[in-house]
């Protein structure tokens, strides 16, 4: 085929496909579109994931009727205006695309009254051509209404995931820029059904209570941190609090939410030690700095950016997150590894870790500097144990015909349950407890979504859960052999588990492996010789006795050779 210019039509096709990649895409343009005409109220209503109806409310300044039609030019902005605008970006748009990109994909509607004038402006966009425009009454600020997303687009529309799938990742859209502009009133509506709504008093913890709710409200650090040129602010969450994926992390840059590589490496950097192989922390982080010193124009959706320096703002980001975690109770925790608090798990972090199975800094133990010590085991059946004793509350010493076994009571509890977890709901015999007190949960909206995505695959699992206003939740029942105690938790982290996409996991070893992390007896608790000769005949007899579901050890074996050897009785 010969070398020819595209006609404009289909190259805006192609440029519409790069902003406008799912319906979330749609929600970000126009809520930015809001919040840089400076709105201190937003209203989102999204039906059927947003293919259906998309319509962003707000109270800005409103574009003047004469240039109402240009906004949806390509290339049509009032935010920047020459190169050297582009070299210190304040605004959240700048690319002038968004407007047409969407009417190329969609019908639109915009009703708008600028600030300056005393009649709104109407306008009917179909296939990207206006259709119908008229002069209409309304309050200042700016209307945006987008039906039969992808219409036109089948191919698009195919590679859309589920309704719920597409709400979630709106409602996370929409959470986003709430919690980078507490400024600012938003609601979100998914099919008629308020997900969340925020005071816009400034207050962040506010917004995080409608989100995550009160509980992690309250507990989370306050992150401060000032170097020449930037600052670094948010809350980060105390290592208990941590989830199994990254959606709770948030990094703003000049409020723009953005996602970076660099921003999560210097925050995971700064939890190093304190969380449990797989577990990531929360952080909402807005990092102020000129504008001059950062490149948003990196691509069609503004969601990556380019710092000047770097590696300075990677170590103010990971300095300032380091000084709020040193003024929690985590430093007293790490001297004491044993200690009973409610998260005595994370003392036996370096024990599970992939690299190695020793810890110098733990006494008693086997250290790094000795890896020929022991050998990881292969997965065959155990021998029969005799139990010894228990070491540090939170290991089983066992002798066994060859050798010495030294056994993580949490981590070989959580592989018996798991297997019996499994067992059950492969023969559809799941054991269920009803609770005589239902018990309230108040989710997140992605957590709703995914609650709602997987509530059949739940009940199978023996939940009963319903519906009890505006993302409230009662739980009627649970599995049987899930520990009551931290019911709401267990729950919200294997809602996490659900809905993350880093772990390929089946979903019901998800859940099997959720229940099992969250019922096992923990590192920390004493046990009865019976008890732990009873733990000691259920791994006998489990499939896999050798690893948790995590894949992690559940125990560690010296041989009699290998005593030997360490003893100089055998050379
Ligand atoms: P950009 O945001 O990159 O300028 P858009 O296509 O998103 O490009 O919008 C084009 C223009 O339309 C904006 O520059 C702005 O002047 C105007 N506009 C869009 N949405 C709004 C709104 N909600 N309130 C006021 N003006 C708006
Ligand atoms: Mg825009």
């Amino acid at each position: 085929m010969p070398i020819k210019v595209l006609a404009p039509e289909l190259v805006s096709k192609i440029a519409a496909g790069e902003v406008v990649e799912r319906p979330a895409s749609v929600v970000k343009e126009l809520v930015e579109n809001s919040l840089d005409a400076g709105a201190s109220q937003i209203s989102v209503e999204v039906q059927g994931g947003g293919v259906g109806l998309i319509k962003v409310s707000d109270n800005g300044a409103g574009i003047p009727a004469l240039e109402v039609e240009l906004a949806f030019h390509r290339y049509a902005t009032s935010k920047i205006s020459n190169s050297a605008d582009l070299e210190s970006i304040g605004s959240l748009g700048f690319r002038g695309e968004a407007l047409p990109s969407i009417a190329a994909v969609a019908e639109v509607e915009i009703f708008t009254r600028n600030r300056s004038e005393a009649i709104g402006s109407y306008m009917y966009l179909r296939k990207g051509d206006i259709a119908s425009r008229e002069s209409r009454g309304r309050h200042q600020g700016t209307t945006v209404t987008v039906r039969r997303l992808f219409r036109y687009f089948p191919a698009r529309l195919k590679f859309l995931k589920s309704v719920n799938t597409e709400s979630s990742h709106i409602a996370h859209v929409v959470s986003q820029y709430a919690l980078a502009f507490p400024e600012v009133r938003f609601s979100l509506l998914l099919d008629k059904h308020l997900s969340f709504h925020t005071a816009g008093n400034g207050d962040l913890r506010d917004v995080i209570n409608q989100l995550y709710g009160l509980e992690v409200a309250q507990k989370m650090l306050k992150v401060t941190g000032t170097d020449v040129y930037l600052q670094v602010s948010g809350l980060v969450s105390p290592p208990p609090l941590a989830r199994s994926n990254r959606n709770y992390l948030s990094f703003f840059v000049n409020q723009r939410w953005v996602r970076s590589p660099l921003l999560t490496r210097a925050t995971e950097d700064a939890y190093r030690g304190l969380l449990i192989v797989g577990k990531h922390p929360m952080a909402i982080i807005n990092i102020s700095l000129p504008a001059g010193e950062v490149d948003v124009n990196v691509h069609p959706t503004k969601a990556q950016v380019k710092f000047r320096h770097e590696q300075a703002v990677f170590a103010s980001v990971e300095e300032a997150i380091k000084g709020a975690l040193s003024k929690t109770p985590l430093a007293t925790t790490k001297a004491v590894p044993f200690a009973t608090t409610p998260w005595q798990e994370i003392p036996s972090l370096p024990l599970r870790s992939a690299q190695g199975f020793g810890s110098p800094q733990r006494p008693g133990m086997i250290s790094d500097n000795e890896p020929t010590f022991i050998t990881p085991l292969p997965t065959i059946k155990l021998p029969v144990l005799r139990v010894v004793g228990q070491l540090a509350n939170t290991y089983i010493i066992a002798e066994g015909p060859d050798g010495l076994y030294l056994i993580d009571q949490h981590a070989a509890h959580e592989r018996i349950l798991y297997e019996r977890i499994l067992a059950q709901w492969s023969q559809k015999e799941v054991e269920v407890q009803g609770l005589l007190q239902p018990i309230t949960i108040e989710l997140s909206p992605r957590e709703e979504e995914t609650l709602k995505t997987n509530q059949g695959i739940l009940a199978q699992f023996g939940f009963a859960i319903e519906s009890f206003g505006t993302r409230s939740y009662l739980i009627r029942a649970v599995p049987a052999l899930m520990a009551k105690a931290n019911l709401i938790e267990t729950l919200s982290e294997l809602l996490d588990n659900l809905a993350s996409k880093e772990n390929p996991t089946p979903w019901e070893e998800k859940i099997a492996a959720s229940l099992a992390c969250h019922s096992a007896i923990r590192a920390g608790q004493q046990l009865s010789n019976d008890e732990m000769r009873e733990l000691i005949k259920q791994l006998e007899e489990s499939r896999q006795p050798r690893t948790c579901p995590h894949g992690r050890p559940t125990m560690i074996h010296l041989s009699l050779h290998q005593l030997e050897k360490e003893f100089g009785r055998i050379s």
